[in-house]
């Protein structure tokens, strides 16, 4: 969860849902995003507040993920 909103990470992937991932990361010109980075270093430092998510809010986080995801796209096509 970063200041300019929560971002769903998969460090296995990688993959991060914010914009930077999407656009530098995706398009070849950037290894990895701040919140895949800030992540290792949480994980490395013990830092990592995990939160785990039931079934059922699972599809609404995932949900509210996507509309994130469009809604940066309906942004950056302005
Ligand atoms: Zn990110």
């Amino acid at each position: 969860m970063g200041h300019l909103g929560d971002e769903f990470i998969d460090p296995e992937n990688p993959y991060c849902s914010c914009s930077n991932f999407f656009f530098r990361v995706l398009g070849g010109r950037e290894e990895i995003c701040y919140h895949l980075l800030s992540y290792k270093i949480a994980a490395k430092t013990g830092k990592l507040d995990v939160i785990e998510f039931t079934d059922e809010e699972y599809g609404e986080y995932l949900s509210a993920t996507i509309r994130d995801v469009f809604e940066v796209l309906r942004k950056s096509s302005d």
